[in-house]
């Protein structure tokens, strides 16, 4: 089968490698559509380091099984899926309490076991998720980066009516628009490149206003360490401030800005198992449509140049399969 690989930093090639085989508890997925984000670009640019090269690149992954383990129900064949790329051990102390996203085993596709840019993959049963077979597949393969975004706001405790401040709007800061205005929520955009601030309000935010304050609730996927004091400052005494984007810099606020104003400051990491992909399946099936982040789209052939689109692109790059 064709596989989308990484051969050096900054090099892909689309290569021939051996299908996978189903394991007992597993089924084979031919995959459709594979969407792209930051964490595929930081193995691309080999800041990342992956433990083989060529090492097939992509997590974000959705597809029909065509086959299942031996174990498995065949019922199953058939089924449009979408798969969670993150297998956690389910044995480890945080697993057993259900915070799976801290799973100190974790496999991670296309970071540390191959990834889902292929034209087949074996997957454990139990990581992927049917999803209604009305749901179009480029609504099914912003999946992933869309339950990151729902597990956020979960977290978050934000419910209808709150009033929100969002920090970068790139394809995790558009999910989280969507998702919050689905939720009742109207949220107020910092971004600084045009196209994604109007992308944003095409998905019913608001670009926020140097006077805008007061809000109860930030939640910060830019990652830039500089923009969250300034963005903290806007939050109501008591205000909850999520930060989604990652970044190595220390972060400039001081307990002072912290205590005086009481303000709650959480991290979220992806998602826990199953449950909030088994939401994102249910979120899709409702009729939510998130394929408006999606804004390039690529075949598998032009993985090479998916990867360069994804730096300038405002909104997601995806690669489809089918
Ligand atoms: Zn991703
Ligand atoms: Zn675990």
């Amino acid at each position: 089968m064709k596989a989308a690989t990484l051969i050096a930093p900054e090099r892909i090639s689309v290569i021939d490698v051996p299908d996978p085989t189903c394991g007992p508890r597993e089924v084979l997925v031919r995959m459709r559509g594979v969407g792209l984000c930051g964490s595929d670009l930081s193995v691309y640019r080999g800041h990342r380091a992956v433990p083989d090269l060529p090492w097939i690149l992509g997590h974000e992954g959705v597809g029909d099984i065509v086959a299942v383990g031996a174990e498995v129900d065949d019922q199953r064949i058939g089924e449009q899926v979408a798969i969670e790329p993150n297998y956690c051990c389910l044995q480890c102390e945080p697993c057993r309490a259900g915070f799976t996203s801290a799973c100190p085993n974790r496999i991670i596709l296309g970071i540390n076991a191959p990834g889902v840019l292929a034209e087949f993959v074996a997957v454990p049963a139990d990581f992927a998720f049917p999803v209604a077979p009305h749901v179009e597949l480029a609504d099914l393969v912003c999946a992933e980066p869309l339950t990151v975004a729902r597990a956020a706001i979960r977290r978050s405790g934000i419910t209808a009516g709150d009033s929100c401040l969002v920090v970068g709007t790139g394809s995790q800061g558009l999910f989280l628009c969507e998702l919050l205005v689905d939720a009742g929520v109207k949220p107020h955009v910092i971004e600084p490149h045009e196209g994604r601030r109007i992308l944003a309000e095409t998905l019913g935010a608001t670009a926020a206003a140097e006077s805008d304050s007061g809000f109860r609730f930030l939640f910060e996927t830019s990652g830039v360490a500089a923009a969250l004091p300034p963005a903290l400052a806007r939050l109501a005494p008591g205000g909850t401030a999520m930060l989604i984007g990652i970044n190595a810099e220390p972060l400039g606020v001081s307990s002072f800005d912290i205590v005086y104003r009481q303000l709650r400051l959480l991290g979220s990491l992806i998602y826990d198992h199953p449950t909030d992909f088994a939401d994102t399946a249910a979120l899709l099936d409702g009729g939510l449509s998130p394929s408006r982040v999606l804004q390039a789209e690529f075949p598998l052939a032009e993985a090479a140049r998916a990867f360069e689109a994804v730096r300038t692109t405002p909104g997601k790059c995806w690669i489809r399969l089918d």
